[in-house]
């Protein structure tokens, strides 16, 4: 047993976390605006590049929230969504009151299946006799969509995309950062996230005017006039000036602990090469570059002789955190009702898969107790 609990995903802190929140003290920047919060943001569209902006927000799903709300949703439309993730991707559809429709995933990259995209909005319009109003890829575990694939689709039948890049900041699909791509990215810097500012999001956008839009949307809608006044429902969503703060701290040590965790990644996979029944899932090919945001196994019980779930109960024994996969949307109650395109995929790899330790303070030898323990 180990002495210290191996976690899954530790905050990691740089050391200049504190400076930018003393400084927010010394100056009175209390609130949700300032200086770290515009810092933060420049920091941020500094390292995605592609000419983007960025608006700083209180989490990833109130991102996606004011994304999918420009994109025109309305009472009755639906939204093509991936069932394959965290229920935060497809929440704010529902905030909306738009329905979500489920896609499945395919089996190299566990993200949206594009010819199973296709095959759903062709059927929406035949079933409905109208287009879904967007589609929500998701880059799961930090791996990417098959990005050019779905945005061709998308560009086809002229629907929005609202890349949902919560696990992926530094991935990379064909060199291009995740959450660049689409109409509009989120971003997280919830406690486990690839950085952290305590808790906290980022909607990327494509310009200033939509940049000017989410923050108008995110401080309630206040319209431009000497008293308050209000055409639209606005939202309180700005990320506070001292979270920013941690963020501007964390960014000094965003590039090492995505090389981190993408070692950490290696390290597993070497570890478990040549053991039958454990696969370390890896980049499907050369246009993907995953930050390894969780490392994550499939576990076939059959060679293995133990479950995905039976290794779990093992390693919590043996003080070492680890997780089950995202359970799929279309096997939750809540959706268990909505339309789901599916070939069986995510269901599958549901099944047999657990995320192992993977924060970027664990040591070699902390991926070393793990390994030993799997193989135990
Ligand atoms: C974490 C996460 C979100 C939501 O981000 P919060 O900052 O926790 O609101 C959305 N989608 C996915 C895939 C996530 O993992």
């Amino acid at each position: 047993m180990a002495d210290k609990r191996i976690f899954l995903s530790l905050a990691h802190m740089s050391g200049h976390e504190q400076r930018f929140i003393q400084e927010a003290f010394d100056t009175n920047w209390v609130v949700p605006l300032g200086p770290n919060v515009n810092g933060f943001e420049k920091d941020l569209e500094g390292f995605l590049g592609e000419n983007k902006r960025v608006v700083a927000l209180s989490a990833g799903t109130a991102a996606i929230h004011l994304g999918l709300l420009q994109l025109g949703l309305d009472a009755g439309d639906e939204v093509i969504c991936q069932s394959f993730t965290f229920a935060a991707s497809v929440n704010p559809v529902v905030y909306c009151g738009a329905t979500p429709v489920f896609v499945d995933s395919e089996e190299d990259s566990w993200n949206m299946n594009p010819e199973l995209l296709e095959t759903a909005i062709k059927d929406r319009i035949a079933k409905t006799g109208k287009k879904p109003k967007a589609i929500v890829p998701v880059h799961l575990y930090g791996m990417p969509a098959r990005m050019d694939a779905i945005l061709d689709i998308a560009a086809r039948f002229e629907i929005p995309v609202m890349e949902d890049a919560a696990e992926a900041l530094g991935s990379e699909y064909r060199g291009r950062k995740c959450g660049t791509f689409g109409d509009f990215g989120a971003l997280s810097f919830n406690g486990n996230k690839m950085i952290t500012t305590s808790g906290g999001g980022a909607l990327i956008c494509k310009d200033d005017e939509t940049a000017a839009r989410t923050l108008f949307y995110a401080t309630q809608a206040r319209e431009n006039r000497p008293y308050y006044f209000h055409e639209k429902i606005g939202y309180n969503y700005r990320l506070s000036n001292i979270s920013a703060g941690i963020g501007r701290g964390q960014m000094f040590v965003l590039r090492e602990h995505i090389a981190r965790r993408r070692e950490i990644c290696k390290l597993y996979t070497e570890a478990f090469a040549e053991t039958p029944g454990i696969t370390v899932k890896k980049n499907p090919g050369k246009d993907f570059d995953s930050n390894f945001w969780l490392s994550c196994i499939l576990v076939d019980p059959e060679k293995f002789g133990k479950t995905a779930d039976e290794i779990r109960l093992k390693l919590e024994a043996a003080n070492i955190e680890s997780r089950l996969l995202w359970r799929p949307m279309h096997m939750q109650p809540i959706y268990a009702k909505n339309a789901f395109y599916g070939s069986g995929v995510a269901e599958k790899t549901f099944g047999c898969g657990l995320c192992l330790p993977s924060g970027p303070a664990l040591t070699n030898d902390d991926i070393a107790t793990v390994v030993k323990e799997i193989l135990r």
